[in-house]
């Protein structure tokens, strides 16, 4: 529930897909008009709902991207 201050969820209008994108950030799928998008306001950039939910996993509480090499956990 914390994680998703991190991104703001909008539905896809017109003016968004003519005027900022009309496809993902991430997957670069299409993105249709309705659509339910996130806006990942770390990044400024739209996701599909799919990207964000990945991305929200690796999210700590401060919308930080949590990176795959800590330290030394195999090592
Ligand atoms: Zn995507």
């Amino acid at each position: 529930m914390s994680k998703s201050a991190c991104f703001v969820t909008q539905e896809a209008t017109e003016e968004i897909l003519s005027r900022v994108t009309h496809m993902c950030a991430e997957c670069y799928a299409e993105i249709h008009l309705g659509d339910t998008i996130h806006y990942d306001m770390q990044n400024y950039r739209y996701l599909c709902e799919r990207c964000q939910e990945e991305l929200c996993e690796k999210m700590n509480d401060e919308c930080e991207i949590i990176a795959e090499e800590s330290d030394g956990l195999f090592g």
